[in-house]
């Protein structure tokens, strides 16, 4: 339709297939599917044993150049390409995209289920509560918190023999460690098994964990846009004897659980990195774990069921998996591994010409970078194709085209035609083909094509990205038309993924801390250099100390431009990035440096979206979901 409709009339005109059909559609058997409602259902990862003798179907990931606030429209093209991949050209596909944290839908950003034609839909229960992951890890992850606390309290106010045996009590005249305890006593050396045979001094090595109430990493967490939860003062109660301390909430993606389960591959390995989550350091200088804590099995049974992928559909049919969506901030981005695994067997199933399209969150400095270094690292899948969403709105902005500012006007140069600010502007998805290039996977230059654009604009942005070395660019209309909008786009990424690839990463994880970063700024970011400040400084001999050098590195630099500073447009040249601070996260496996303050917990705008959205109480439908 011209005009096109919102988003959620789009959405709610199409009535999608009972999901117990698609799965059948796609090979599932009706025991590797919970149906979540009628139209979304969790699949088991049993499908990947039974699957493993299947050849993987491709694999494409979708990113973007340094977009607008905005945004520039991968999800939206995420969704498109798999339409057309699948309802137009008939090949066996699957998009795999993050699921939403629901601060932002009420606040400023709105949903993330793509937009116009190229929907993930019920696109109402995609952006609100879906199968409850986010829930469940809001509770793993307070369930840590509030043991974290407890501990502290526990400790301080019990003698050593009592705090040991209220630890390990007896239960009808025995003692016994209990399996995550077991753990504890294996990270100390300690081989005695018998509870009553430890000596005086192993049981307060036990007990103790002397866990320094200044140096607590791990925060409570909750999804609501909450500002004036940045900081508060915890332990007021008099119950709890003075023991105050400063202590802030995080937005629940920002939780490492999150980042857990996006990097997960199976359930015990899940568990493996739960209990090595750092939660705090010990008074002499140890992390303490959640393994130290005992809560590993506890986080693990709250997170059973968030680990199955959730299964949904595009406007069109595809199936679509929406799973985990770890904070792009200060996490990598990136929907889950085993989505993208359990995609790559069902696709492939049929034979070789299936296709997973999968995407990164943030500009291909970032999500893509990650990625690449990080999940692909991690889940050994090597993608085929590189999808690099540009629109002519941002490219012009690169070229000096004045602020775009979510929820304001756009000036004039981005609805009449501007060629010097578009080829000015090129310097960015030029710099991004290259970026691509240095893990050796083609890139096809996907131009998501917006009303106002001129066809001079579209031609001259098609020739610069080829002459930067994209095997192909192409315009598409998959916002305004759906599928069949995409399948020049489409057809590109068949070719693509054909071609050869010679697949690397950036940085051998053996490389020093210091020496990762400084290749990500030099080569991703085109950095002179970075320059560590003391906090950085000091972790990076920390880390180092403690064990977690190898791990790889999740850059948290702002996605508003190449370098540290959101305002420097284009391909910035000339700059020390500076690394204020490291942290870790060695349960999900990275250390993330920050580059700039990094919010953790967004806020609320002066007119959120929240204003909007409303039920039809007869109908149940909501409305004003964008
Ligand atoms: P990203 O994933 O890059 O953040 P999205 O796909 O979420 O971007 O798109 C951002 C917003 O822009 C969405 O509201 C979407 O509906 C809208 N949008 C995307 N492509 C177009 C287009 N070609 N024309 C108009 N609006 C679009």
């Amino acid at each position: 339709l011209n005009p096109v409709p919102s988003d959620i009339e789009i959405a709610k005109k199409q009535k999608p297939k009972d999901i117990d059909v698609l799965a059948e559609e796609i090979g599932l058997l009706p025991e590797e599917v919970n149906l979540y409602g009628k139209k979304k259902a969790k699949v088991s990862l049993d499908v990947l044993n039974r699957l493993k003798n299947v050849d993987d179907s491709k694999y494409v990931v979708v990113t973007g150049i340094t977009p607008t606030p905005l945004g520039e429209g991968k999800s939206t093209t995420t969704i498109g390409l798999a339409q057309a991949l699948g309802s137009q050209l008939n090949k066996n596909v699957f998009a795999c995209v993050r699921q939403p944290s629901q601060g932002p839908t009420f606040g400023i950003k709105g949903g993330a289920a793509g937009g116009g034609y190229s929907q993930v839909i019920p696109m109402d229960e995609f952006n609100l509560h879906l199968t409850g992951d986010i829930h469940a890890i809001t509770a793993a992850n307070n369930l840590l918190a509030a043991a974290v606390d407890a501990r502290i309290f526990h400790e301080s106010t019990q003698k050593d023999e009592a705090l040991y045996s209220r630890l390990v009590p007896q239960k009808k005249g025995i003692r016994e460690f209990s399996t995550i305890q077991i753990r504890r006593l294996e990270k100390l050396g300690i081989n005695e098994r018998d509870p009553d045979k430890l000596s005086p001094e192993d049981r307060t090595r036990f007990s103790r964990l002397n866990i320094d109430p200044d140096l607590i990493t791990w925060q409570r967490v909750m999804d609501t846009n909450d500002r004036f939860l940045r900081k508060i003062t915890i332990g007021q109660s008099p119950t709890e004897k003075g023991r105050e301390r400063v202590a802030q909430f995080d937005i629940s993606v920002a939780s490492e659980v999150m980042a857990v389960l996006a990097l997960t591959t199976s359930i015990s390995d899940m568990r493996e990195r739960l209990g090595h989550m750092v939660v705090a350091t010990s008074t002499t200088g140890e992390p303490v774990t959640a393994d130290d804590i005992g809560v590993t099995g506890a986080l693990t049974v709250l997170m059973r069921d968030a680990i199955q992928p959730n299964l949904m559909q595009t406007l069109e049919g595809t199936p679509v998996f929406v799973h985990a969506g770890p904070f792009a901030n200060i996490a990598h981005g990136n929907s889950s591994i085993l989505a993208d695994m359990i995609a790559l067997k069902l696709a492939g199933k049929f034979g070789p010409d299936g296709f997973v399209v999968t995407e990164a969150g943030f500009g291909a400095d970032i999500g893509m970078e990650k990625f690449f270094n990080i999940k692909c690292r991690r889940s050994g899948l090597r993608p085929h194709a590189v999808v690099l969403v540009a629109t002519i709105r941002a490219i012009k902005m690169h070229g000096g085209g004045p602020t775009v500012v979510a929820g304001k006007p756009l000036a004039k140069e981005y609805s009449e035609e501007n060629l010097e600010l578009l080829e000015a502007g090129f310097s960015n998805p030029r710099k991004q083909i290259e970026n691509a290039g240095y893990f050796g996977v083609p890139v096809v230059f996907a131009l998501n094509r917006f009303a106002n654009d001129t066809d001079s604009e579209v031609e001259t942005a098609l020739r610069l990205a080829r002459e930067s070395g994209a095997i192909d660019a192409v315009c598409a209309s998959h916002w305004s038309h759906g599928g069949a909008g995409a399948v020049d786009l489409a057809r590109s990424v068949i070719k693509a993924a054909e071609s050869k690839s010679n697949f690397n990463f950036l940085y051998p994880l053996e490389l020093g801390i210091y020496e990762k970063i400084e290749t990500i700024a030099k080569k991703i970011y085109g950095a002179d250099g970075i320059e560590l400040l003391p906090a950085a400084q000091a972790k990076v001999e920390l880390y180092t100390k403690q064990g977690f050098g190898n791990l790889p590195i999740c850059m948290a630099k702002t996605h508003l431009s190449l370098s540290h500073q959101p305002e420097l447009k284009g391909s910035p040249r000339g700059f020390v990035l500076p690394i204020r601070d490291i942290r870790v996260s060695a349960g999900a496996g990275f250390l993330y440096p920050l580059v700039g303050t990094m919010s953790t917990m967004p806020g609320l705008p002066t007119r959120p979206c929240f204003y909007d959205i409303d039920i039809d109480p007869h109908t149940l439908d909501v409305t004003g979901l964008f």
